[in-house]
């Protein structure tokens, strides 16, 4: 029985392809091979005046699209620019092919597919990583630009990961607008899940890769909730090394966003561990300094701060943050990597000590606690997209960081836009100089 040319594509196994990653079979309408044709042939087009060639000698790969010059140019620029017949040597060459064939067949007689000019399709998106998904986006993506409604083939959890492929093969081919239209009202974007039992790897690629679909397709709460969630627990990425994986070679573009947004992100987590840093230091400072902060006016207050300060600096340094120069730092010099809500959580374990029964509530944590509450992040530590493409500048922590002395004001009982709320975090957490005392009120 003839298969269609997607099952046909997406059976085969090429090699180095782990079975769990090859893509679950798709569904896409289904058409009949021409008997004896290979079923590397996608019929895209039945009555294609081209064949798009995806080849790759390494890879194994060797597959054909049969496509409609038309429809190329009327949904891609890429492939408008190439085929224009008046400035391109490959729109001028096809043209001269396309003529011979038209005066050899007539003009309405469909050449037969081996004499049809071909060109070839370079540099496809993450290819190297994902050979079989690669095939079938590559399909879904000519039917798109062909004004056809696949259904999409792929289920969580590939799904999220062949998402962003799709709109990295939509961006390389100058499709973006039609690929979301297709995107949109088919509903694909509601499978962007994230599964809570996968593990910390899978979990990382999952949300980079949502990142990467949502800033294509302006999935604003996508691109908040997602960063903020990358700033606050960390990335199975970072923690790998990022630099060391570029030396392998290529690194898939989920793994290092585009457009300066992996390095707002590696900046964001840097401000808020500095600014929980910022916190330890003022209390050593405070109970160091020659101002008295046992108020209770006894004549040991001298003694319950010297109390405090000892036990303060004995708990950093059971916690192992007391290195005020790089204080989230381990002993390679590598940075905290893990959730900084836990990291907050560890410094809330702050002990109640008291030198005697008097000072009950002289110590540093009836005064950091309420600080540590109020400093763990929330989603408006997360990258706005609205204001990231209005004004990159003004919304990079990186790039402009408010800098000066930030005074603690949050004790107006005024209610905040969501973007007020991420200029407020950001004028925190980028401050050169921050004022913790008094503590912010609720
Ligand atoms: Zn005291
Ligand atoms: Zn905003």
């Amino acid at each position: 029985m003839a298969r269609t040319a997607v099952e046909a594509s997406s059976n085969r196994s090429p090699p180095g392809i782990p079975k769990h990653l090859r893509p679950i079979p798709c569904n896409l309408p289904s058409y009949e091979l021409p008997p004896g044709i290979d079923v590397s042939l996608h019929i895209v087009a039945e009555t294609g005046d081209l064949v798009l060639q995806l080849e790759d000698v390494g890879l194994g790969l060797d597959e054909k699209f049969r496509v409609s010059i038309d429809c190329l140019r009327k949904n891609s620029q890429y492939y408008d620019s190439m085929l224009d017949a008046e400035k391109f040597g490959e729109g001028i060459a096809i043209k001269k092919k396309s003529e011979e064939l038209s005066a050899k067949y007539g003009p309405s007689t469909t050449p037969p597919l081996d004499e049809l000019p071909t060109i070839t399709m370079l540099e496809i998106p993450e290819i190297n990583h994902r050979v079989t998904s690669t095939i079938t986006l590559m399909e879904l993506f000519l039917l798109i630009l062909h004004g056809k409604t696949p259904t999409w083939p792929f289920r969580p959890p590939e799904s999220m990961q062949s998402l962003a492929q799709l709109m990295l093969i939509a961006d390389r081919f100058s499709a973006v607008e039609v690929t979301k239209r297709y995107v949109y009202e088919n509903n694909i974007t509601t499978s962007g899940y994230i599964h809570s039992l996968a593990s910390a790897r899978r979990k990382d690629l999952q949300l980079r890769c949502k990142l990467l679909a949502g800033l294509y397709l302006g999935e604003s709460e996508w691109i908040r909730l997602g960063s903020a969630k990358l700033i606050v627990e960390g990335s199975h990425q970072w923690s790998q090394g990022l630099n060391s994986r570029e030396d392998v070679g290529h690194v898939p573009a989920w793994y290092h966003l585009p457009g300066g947004f992996e390095e707002e992100l590696t900046a964001r987590r840097q401000a808020l561990l500095d600014t929980i840093s910022s916190i330890q230091k003022h209390f050593v400072c405070l109970y160091s300094s020659k101002e008295l902060q046992c108020k209770k006016g006894y004549s040991n207050s001298q003694e319950c701060d010297s109390f405090h300060l000892g036990e303060m600096v004995k708990f950093f340094l059971r916690k192992g943050t007391l290195d005020m120069q790089n204080i989230y730092t381990d002993h390679d010099g590598r940075e905290y990597e893990g959730d900084i809500t836990e990291l907050i959580a560890q410094l809330k374990e702050c002990p109640t000590y008291q030198v005697d029964s008097n000072h009950s509530h002289c110590g540093v944590r009836q005064r950091m606690a309420p600080l540590l509450y109020w400093l763990t992040p929330k989603e408006h530590v997360g990258i706005c997209l609205q204001c990231w493409n209005d004004d990159r500048l003004e919304e990079s922590w990186l790039e402009k960081p408010t800098g000066g002395k930030w005074t603690n004001s949050t004790n107006d009982s005024k209610r905040r836009t969501k973007c007020e709320e991420h200029r407020a975090a950001k004028a925190m957490y980028t401050a050169e100089e921050r004022n913790w005392t008094p503590p912010p009120q609720y």
